[in-house]
């Protein structure tokens, strides 16, 4: 996990100090604690007529070669559901429209320390995947053949999804 170790407001170097009940980074030239939050990012769990769900394999680090849902960061100004939608264009080249929210989970990263995943449920979509921007390959999956996924977060809402959700 990377802290802070600069003030982003003054550039100042930031010290350990323990307030609010735990050590957080501090800036004593701004007087002020520089907290440090989960990072929000949205995946979707795109389903076909036979319920298999689209992948994308990862062609970027984090997890490089590894399968995951489309998704990503939520950018400034963006709703959860807008990154989400987005990020399966970017990626899988389709356009989405999503149904629910399966659920909001956490998972842990060697760069974020802590991301905050919203996962959504898109059944409507239209176009062909192909692989796109930090994809090597897309692939539809049927439950039973699902390989190994990326991210503790994705794998949550792929199980919500067929325990719950699922026509079959
Ligand atoms: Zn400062």
């Amino acid at each position: 996990m990377k802290l802070k170790n600069y003030c982003p407001y003054c550039a100042c170097g930031l010290i350990d100090k323990f307030m609010e009940g735990r050590t957080r980074r501090y800036c004593v030239s701004c007087a002020a604690p520089v907290y440090e939050n989960p990072v929000p990012a949205s995946c979707l769990v795109t389903v076909d007529p036979n319920d298999r769900i689209l992948l994308v394999k990862r062609s970027v680090a984090p997890k490089k070669g590894w399968w995951c849902l489309p998704g990503g960061f939520i950018e400034l100004g963006e709703t959860p559901e807008e990154a989400g939608l987005r990020e399966l264009k970017e990626e899988t080249g389709i356009d989405g429209r999503i149904d629910m929210l399966l659920g909001v989970t956490t998972h842990s990263g060697k760069i974020y320390d802590t991301i905050l995943m919203a996962g959504f449920l898109v059944r409507r979509y239209s176009g062909t995947p192909v692989a796109g921007d930090d994809a090597d390959e897309v692939k539809w999956f049927e439950r039973d053949a699902m390989p190994e996924i990326a991210f503790s977060s994705h794998k949550s809402f792929i199980n919500i999804y067929y325990s719950a959700y699922a026509n079959g």
